[in-house]
C-alpha cells in the first residue's frame, strides 16, 4: 500500500476526510482554510538547520510533514507553494521541498495539523522524525515532521 492511501485509511477511521491533490488538481480547488500533509520524498541525505538545534541530518526516504493555512488563499495557496522546488527558505519544510524527488499533499478542509500528527502518530505507523521541526508555534507536539516506522529508507 502507498503511504498517501495508508494515510487517507488512517484519517478516514477517526472520521476525518482527506482528499489527494496533486499540482494540476490544485488548481481546481477553492481558497478554503484548513490542514494537509505533505509526503515528501527526498532523494538523497539532507542537512537540516533548526534554530534550536545543530544540523541533524535526514536519511533518504519518506518524510511527513503537517502543516495548516488559514490566511487569505488557503490550503490552496500554501500547497501552491509547497509544490514549488525553487522558493525562498522560508518554513523548515522548505529545506526538504526545494530537494525533494516527490511532494504529494492530502488536504483537510477545516482540519488541525496538530490533530493530524497525533491522529498519524497513534496509529504506530509513523513516528516522530526530527524534534523540533516545524513546531516552533506550537505548544502541543513535539515535531510536525513524521516518518513511517518501517520502509522509510530507501538507501
Ligand atoms: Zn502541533
Amino acid at each position: 500500500m502507498t503511504h498517501s492511501q495508508s494515510i487517507v485509511d488512517i484519517l478516514t477511521m477517526e472520521g476525518v476526510c482527506a482528499v489527494r491533490v496533486d499540482p494540476v488538481g490544485l488548481e481546481g480547488m477553492s481558497a478554503a482554510a484548513g490542514a494537509y500533509v505533505l509526503l515528501i520524498e527526498t532523494a538523497g541525505p539532507l542537512s537540516i538547520r533548526l534554530p534550536q538545534n545543530d544540523v541533524s541530518v535526514l536519511a533518504p526516504g519518506t518524510y511527513l510533514y503537517v502543516g495548516s493555512a488559514n490566511g487569505p488563499g488557503g490550503m490552496k495557496a500554501r500547497l501552491r507553494r509547497h509544490f514549488r522546488c525553487s522558493k525562498k527558505i522560508h518554513w523548515h519544510v522548505d529545506q526538504l521541498t526545494t530537494c525533494a524527488a516527490s511532494v504529494e499533499a492530502l488536504a483537510v478542509a477545516g482540519g488541525n495539523e496538530c490533530k493530524l500528527g497525533e491522529t498519524l502518530l497513534a496509529s504506530h505507523q509513523y513516528k516522530m522524525a526530527l524534534a523540533g521541526f516545524g513546531s516552533s508555534d506550537c505548544h502541543i507536539c513535539s515535531s510536525h515532521l513524521l516518518q513511517p516506522v518501517t520502509g522509510g529508507h530507501s538507501a
